[in-house]
């Protein structure tokens, strides 16, 4: 296939010897006026050395590779990639007898950035977050068909509010194969949760915190458990399991209600949630709970509003820290890619010393391997937490 070159000025092909996936505008030496937002692209050094093939956009990141050799980008080439993290996922059991939900594409830590695909027990949501991603939805179905064969129910569309503001008007969320007739109920780790990925934030369901449920239920037997940002529930379900009681609090009342959904489902009577700001409901509960989760929408989604972040971060940390029980257990995460883990770390020191509350780390934590970082793309890590235990 012949695509438009692009070629970099001079030195500027360094960071794609090493396999970043991002070229930046600034470094474009040379580009055909025809090239368009989405198209595919080859990228040439200044010696017209070949470095990798992607897309296009018009932005300060203009091209995202999904490629580092020469190759048609067709269905075939779809099918390879998303076997690829198919299989990886595969090796490592993520699916398996007790859960049938996983990330299934991971942008870069899978090979093809701006591209996610969630699964959830045969369907799977869509999310491009470009529009080069956006222009080979089709492909991609097609191998998710391949790749997924009677196990694939549906694939659903949901980039409306991913895509670039100026581009997501011209796309409508919608089935691209299949639909769903009922509800779609799927078992992570036994625990069986409705899933709304049509009207649910995000692809409707937070995936990535399956190993830090996990954890937090080896924590909470015979506790009474407190999750904040509780969104469908994922932490309080998993806690209320062996806890003696646990609170769940949102301040979005569809969120509440598809948290007692799932609670209902996995027929838990100790449970009891809330529709309030985590801030205002943590006002009076000094001394009320033994367990606490922090898991906040990410404060800060550009490094403008880094500094605020850090700020709302360790306001809301120093106050569970105040309020937990002697000898209590935090769990503390952030989302926000602008906020590294470093940060994050010191960020919860300083809530501690404000808080005055001896603490230890118990544990460092992260996103799973189905959200998968590489090493010549840090900036794919964004999840972090700790797990503090409280004097
Ligand atoms: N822990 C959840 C995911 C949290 S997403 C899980 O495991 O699935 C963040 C949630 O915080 C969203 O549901 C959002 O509605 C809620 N939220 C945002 N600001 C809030 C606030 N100030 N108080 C309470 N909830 C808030």
């Amino acid at each position: 296939m012949n695509y438009s070159n692009i070629i970099l000025n001079k030195g500027k092909e360094t960071s794609s010897l090493r396999f970043h996936p991002w070229i930046f505008s600034g470094a474009i030496a040379k580009k055909e006026n025809t090239v368009q937002e989405g198209d595919i692209v080859e990228v040439y050094s200044h010696q017209n050395q070949y470095l990798g093939t992607g897309y296009y956009a018009n932005g300060s990141i203009a091209v995202r590779f999904i490629s580092f050799v020469k190759v048609t980008i067709d269905e075939q080439f779809w099918f390879n990639k998303i076997n690829a993290a198919y299989n990886y996922r595969k090796h490592l059991g993520i699916l398996n007898k007790s859960t049938n939900v996983c990330r299934l594409f991971f942008g870069e830590g899978d090979g093809a950035s701006g591209l996610i695909l969630d699964y959830y027990n045969g369907n799977v949501v869509f999310q491009a977050h470009s529009w080069g991603i956006y222009l080979q939805k089709q492909a991609i179905t097609n191998a998710l068909i391949n790749v997924l064969g009677i196990a694939l129910k549906s694939v659903y569309d949901k980039s409306a509010e991913t895509l670039p503001k100026q581009l997501n008007a011209q796309t409508k969320n919608d089935y691209l194969f299949g639909s769903i007739d009922g509800d779609v109920i799927v078992s992570e780790n036994n625990h069986v949760f409705k899933i709304d990925f049509i009207k649910g934030q995000k692809t409707g369901f937070f995936v990535d915190q399956r190993d830090n449920r996990n954890l937090l239920a080896q924590y909470s037997k015979n506790k009474t458990v407190l999750n904040t940002f509780c969104y469908t529930g994922g932490f309080s379900i998993y806690a209320a399991a062996v806890a003696t009681t646990v609170h769940s609090v949102d301040s979005s009342a569809s969120a509440i209600e598809l948290c007692n959904t799932n609670t209902q489902l996995n027929n838990l009577t100790n449970t009891q949630s809330f529709v309030m700001d985590t801030f205002d409901f943590l006002k009076d509960k000094k001394d009320v709970y033994d367990v606490i989760v922090l898991d906040p929408p990410a404060f800060a989604k550009s490094r403008e509003s880094k500094h605020n972040a850090v700020t709302a971060y360790k306001r809301l940390n120093a106050t569970a820290l105040k309020y937990i029980k002697p000898n209590g257990i935090l769990f503390t995460f952030s989302c926000s890619g602008v906020v590294d883990k470093y940060l994050f770390y010191n960020t919860i020191t300083a809530a501690a010393i404000e808080a005055k509350r001896n603490v230890r780390v118990l544990h460092y934590l992260h996103q799973p391997p189905d959200h998968p970082v590489t090493p010549n793309f840090a900036e794919g890590e964004y999840l972090k937490g700790m797990v503090l235990w409280v004097e």
